[in-house]
């Protein structure tokens, strides 16, 4: 495996704040994580697996981690239990973001981060509204949800450039 030293002083970057945070591989991030839980075959060790990913980043494996399978930078849900559990207090979900946004500027992330962040863009919600949904909630009396801004939505995404990565 080559070290990618821009790759890996980004990582530093995001990784250090104020002090340097040794990783132990101690594994508690993955014995804890919801989402290896569910994917890592015990036999293989395949799967999404947080312990491997800070390994990579902070030794600057940059190819370990981007020409994987996407699963292995967004199976992450963010649910912030590894940054709770980790004995060094390392922000794995700083280090998690990062990578994802890499993923989303090289025009690697899976389909389904465009199709949200598309849904974003036309309708200014993630979950646009539905028909049945409206219905449901006049049955039920509760208040229609008032229509979001859309224009002043895309004009903050253009602003920020993200117009640009949708595909
Ligand atoms: S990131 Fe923290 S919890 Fe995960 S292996 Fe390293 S020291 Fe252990
Ligand atoms: S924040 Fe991501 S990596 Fe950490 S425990 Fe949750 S799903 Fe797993």
């Amino acid at each position: 495996m080559t070290v990618n030293f821009e790759f890996r002083k980004q990582i530093m970057d995001y990784h250090v704040h104020d002090v340097l945070k040794y990783c132990f591989q101690c594994s508690r991030c993955t014995d804890n994580c919801p989402i290896s839980a569910v994917t890592i075959d015990f036999y293989t060790t395949t799967g999404y697996n947080p312990r491997a990913n800070i390994l990579n980043a902070l030794l600057g494996y940059k190819d370990a981690i981007f020409s994987a399978d996407p699963l292995t930078i967004w199976g992450c849900t963010v649910c912030d239990t590894c940054d709770e559990v980790c004995p060094q207090h390392i922000e794995l979900t700083e280090i998690f973001t990062f990578l994802k946004n890499e993923s989303v500027k090289a025009g690697n992330a899976p389909d389904f981060i465009y199709g949200q962040a598309q849904a974003i863009f036309d309708s200014a919600k993630a979950i646009p509204s539905q028909p049945a949904i409206e219905r449901r909630r006049e049955q039920l009396g509760i208040p229609a949800v008032d229509a979001p801004d859309v224009n002043e939505v895309q004009t903050l995404l253009k602003n920020i450039g993200s117009d640009k990565k949708l595909k």
